[in-house]
C-alpha cells in the first residue's frame, strides 16, 4: 500500500509538470480522474482561494458534471456562507477527514442530478503555499470512507504539489500580466494588440475586423505645461472612459504608448458599424477631464479601418487604420476617418515620392511647364510662371501637389527648388537669346525651406548671373503663409533678395489674411489674388467684396496685383471692372510645355475669349 501511494505522488508530480495556465484544467481533469479511481471515491475537485474575494473558485473536478447549472453554484463559494467543508479551506493546512456527513446538499444534488445520497465523507487537503492557504483539493466519497494516516500522508504531498503548481501558473500569469498589459491604464499593450489581431485575421475567421485607432490631439501641450504626471492622468482618465463606453460592446482595448488607443470589437464588424462606436468613443473622449483641480479638454482624433480574414494582415490593418488618424489630424484633429482607398492611393503615392525622388531630380524626369500670364485688356503676354512636373514612368505626369509636400518632409525641398530656378533659366535665358519675350518676366515659385536656407539670396544672385538674366525679369513667388510663420526669418531674406534686384510677390494672398499688418514693411513687388476667390466670381458677392478689398489694398500700397485662376468670362470682366487686368487662368491659357511657351511669347499676345471694353454690368 505504501509504496502504491509513493507511486501515485510521484506520478502526479510528473505529470503536473506539464500544467500551463492555458492547459491547466485538461491536464488536471485526467489526474483527478486516476486519484479517484486509485481511492476508491466518487469525486475529486480542486479548487483555489480568492482571498480579496474571499471565496473558493472550482478549478477542476472530475468527474466532471454532465449538466452544469447556469450559474454554476459551486463556480464560487464565498467562505462566509460556506459549509464547514469549505470553510476549513479558507485557512486549513492539514487534510481534514469528514465522516459521516450528512450529503453536502448542492453539491451532491448538482452530481446526481438532484437524486442526493444521503449521507457522503470528504477528505480535503488545502493547499499551502507559504503561510497561505491557496486553495483545497478534496475527495467525496459516497456513504462512508476511512482514510488511513498513510492516505493523508500521501493526500498533504499531493496537495502540495498542486500548490506548487498553483503558484507556478499565478507567477506564469502575473508575468503574462504584465507582458500584455501598459503600466499606466492597464489596459493590453502593442504585443497583445498584435497578438489578437493576428488570430482574428487569421483564414477563416468571421470577419470583417475593426479596428479604431485614437489618437489624442495635442496632448504634449498638457505634459509640457502641467507636467508629466497630469499628462499620465490624462491618459489614465481616457482609459477609463474607453473601458466605460465599451463595457457593452466587448471591445479588446490597447494602449501604444504614448497618446494612442487602439479599440478592436470583438466579433466581426463592418466599417459602418465601427464609425457609429468610433463617434461614441470620440465624443467621450472630447469631455473634459479634472485634472490637478484643472478641467483640461482635449480632443480626440479617431481612424477606422477593417480587415478580413485571410487577406488582411495586422500590419496592412493597423497602416490602415493609422492613415485614416493622419487623415484626421491633417484636417485639424478632433474628427473621425474611415479608411478608404484614396487614402492608399495617396500613401502609396507617398512612398513612391519618397523612394525616388532624389534620383529623380538628378535624372531628367522632372519638366516644367509654364502658365503665361495676360494682360486682360490687350491679350499682351506679360510674364511665364514656371510649374514643375514630373513625368513619372508608371503614373503618367504627377502634378507638384503630389510631390512638392513630400519633397519638404524629406528635406528635399531645396534640392527640388534650386533644380527648378536653374531649369526656369536656362530655358528663358536660351528663348532670350533667340530674341523671344525680351519685356516679359519669369515667375518662379519658391518653397518655405528654400526661403529660409542659408545662403538663399546668394544663390540666386549666382544663378541670375551665370545666365545673364537681369534681376528685374525674375520674380520669386511666396505663400502668404511663410512669410507669417517666420517674419523675422522672411524679412531678413527678401531684403537680402531685394539686393540682388530679383522682384518678389506674395502667392494665394488672401489665404491668410496674416501678412496684411507687415505688408508695409515688406519689400513686395506684387500680390497674386488667390484663385479660390477668383473662381465664382461674377457669382459670390462675398468673394468680390474679397478681392475688391485686396484690390484697394494694392493700390494703396502701390503694389503689382495678378489674379490667378481665371476660368471664366465673368470673372475676367469682373475683375477688369474692378481695374485688375493681370491675370492667369484656364480661361487665358493653361500651363504649356517649353515649347509652347516659347512660340506663345513669339507672338507676344492671346487671342482673348472675351471682351474688356465692356464689362457686364453688375
Ligand atoms: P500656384 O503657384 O498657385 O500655381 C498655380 C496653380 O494653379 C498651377 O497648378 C496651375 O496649373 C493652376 N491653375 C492655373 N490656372 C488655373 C485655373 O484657371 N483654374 C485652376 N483650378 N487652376 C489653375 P500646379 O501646376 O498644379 O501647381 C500647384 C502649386 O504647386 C502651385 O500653386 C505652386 O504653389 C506649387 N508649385 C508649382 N511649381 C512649383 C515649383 O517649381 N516650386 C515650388 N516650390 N512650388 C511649385
Ligand atoms: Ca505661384
Ligand atoms: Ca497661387
Amino acid at each position: 500500500m505504501a509504496r502504491s501511494l509513493d507511486v501515485v505522488v510521484t506520478s502526479v508530480a510528473t505529470r503536473l509538470m506539464a500544467v500551463e495556465a492555458a492547459n491547466a484544467v485538461a491536464v488536471i481533469q485526467p489526474i483527478l480522474a486516476d486519484l479517484v479511481e486509485h481511492f476508491h471515491v466518487d469525486v475529486s475537485f480542486l479548487r483555489s482561494n480568492d482571498h480579496d474575494l474571499k471565496a473558493s473558485i472550482l478549478v477542476a473536478e472530475w468527474p466532471v458534471r454532465p449538466v452544469v447549472p447556469d450559474p454554476d453554484p459551486l463556480k464560487v463559494i464565498y467562505f462566509a456562507d460556506a459549509d464547514p467543508v469549505f470553510a476549513i479551506s479558507e485557512h486549513g493546512k492539514k487534510p481534514q477527514v469528514f465522516r459521516p456527513e450528512p450529503a453536502t446538499g448542492e453539491y451532491q444534488q448538482t452530481i446526481e442530478g438532484g437524486g442526493g445520497v444521503p449521507h457522503s465523507s470528504m477528505a480535503a487537503a488545502p493547499l499551502v503555499s507559504g503561510d497561505v492557504t491557496t486553495g483545497v483539493l478534496g475527495f467525496v466519497k459516497f456513504g462512508d470512507r476511512e482514510w488511513s494516516s498513510a492516505e493523508l500522508n500521501a493526500l498533504e504531498a499531493i496537495g502540495s504539489l498542486f500548490a506548487q503548481v498553483q503558484a507556478r501558473i499565478k507567477a506564469e500569469d502575473q508575468l503574462r500580466y504584465l507582458a500584455e498589459h501598459d503600466d499606466l491604464t492597464g489596459v493590453y499593450n502593442r504585443r497583445a494588440l498584435v497578438a489578437h489581431l493576428e488570430d482574428r485575421l487569421a483564414a477563416g475567421r468571421p470577419g470583417p475586423v475593426a479596428v479604431l485607432f485614437l489618437d489624442l490631439d495635442r496632448l504634449k501641450a498638457v505634459n509640457d505645461y502641467l507636467g508629466h504626471t497630469a499628462g499620465d492622468e490624462f491618459i489614465r482618465v481616457s482609459a477609463q472612459r474607453l473601458r466605460e463606453e465599451t463595457a457593452s460592446a466587448d471591445c479588446l482595448i490597447a494602449r501604444l504608448g504614448g497618446d494612442e488607443f487602439v479599440v478592436v470589437p470583438r466579433t466581426a464588424c463592418s466599417a459602418a458599424e465601427a464609425e457609429v462606436l468610433a463617434d461614441r468613443l470620440h465624443a467621450a473622449l472630447s469631455e473634459r477631464v479634472a485634472v490637478d483641480g484643472e478641467m483640461l479638454a482635449r480632443t480626440v482624433s479617431v481612424g477606422v479601418a477593417v480587415g478580413d480574414p485571410g487577406r488582411h494582415s495586422v500590419s496592412d490593418l493597423l497602416r490602415r487604420a493609422d492613415q485614416a488618424v493622419l487623415e484626421a489630424k491633417d484636417t485639424g484633429g478632433n474628427a473621425v476617418r474611415v479608411f478608404t482607398e484614396n487614402m492608399a492611393m495617396r500613401t502609396a503615392l507617398r512612398n513612391d515620392v519618397e523612394l525616388h525622388l532624389q534620383s529623380v531630380i538628378e535624372s531628367d524626369a522632372l519638366v516644367l511647364h509654364y502658365l503665361p500670364e495676360v494682360d486682360m485688356r490687350t491679350g499682351e503676354v506679360l510674364a511665364a510662371e514656371a510649374l514643375v512636373r514630373w513625368q513619372h514612368p508608371t503614373r503618367g505626369l504627377l502634378f507638384p501637389d503630389s510631390f512638392i509636400g513630400v519633397a519638404e518632409s524629406i528635406n528635399l525641398a531645396g534640392e527640388l527648388g534650386r533644380w527648378v530656378l536653374r531649369r526656369a533659366c536656362t530655358e528663358f535665358s536660351d528663348w532670350r537669346a533667340r530674341g523671344v519675350g525680351p519685356d516679359a518676366v519669369l515667375r518662379v515659385n519658391v518653397s518655405p525651406v528654400q526661403l529660409v536656407a542659408d545662403g538663399f539670396a546668394d544663390r540666386v544672385a549666382e544663378i541670375l548671373d551665370e545666365f545673364g538674366l537681369s534681376g528685374d525679369s525674375v520674380c520669386l513667388e511666396i505663400t502668404e503663409s511663410l512669410v507669417v510663420q517666420d517674419i523675422d526669418a522672411a524679412r531678413v531674406t527678401l531684403a537680402a533678395l531685394k539686393e540682388v534686384g530679383v522682384q518678389i510677390a506674395i502667392d494665394d494672398f488672401g489665404t491668410g489674411y496674416s501678412v496684411l499688418s507687415h505688408l508695409k514693411s515688406l519689400p513686395v513687388d506684387t500680390l497674386k489674388i488667390d484663385r479660390s476667390f477668383v473662381r465664382d466670381l461674377g457669382s459670390s458677392a462675398g468673394d468680390l467684396a474679397i478681392v475688391r478689398a485686396i484690390i484697394a489694398l494694392a493700390e494703396a500700397f502701390g503694389l503689382g496685383l495678378v489674379a490667378e485662376g481665371v476660368e471664366t468670362v465673368a470673372a475676367a470682366q469682373t475683375l477688369a471692372a474692378h481695374r485688375c487686368y493681370r491675370a492667369q487662368g484656364y480661361l487665358l491659357s493653361v500651363p504649356l510645355e517649353g515649347m509652347a511657351m516659347e512660340r506663345l511669347l513669339a507672338q507676344g499676345h492671346i487671342e482673348l475669349p472675351f471682351s474688356t471694353a465692356e464689362p457686364l454690368p453688375r
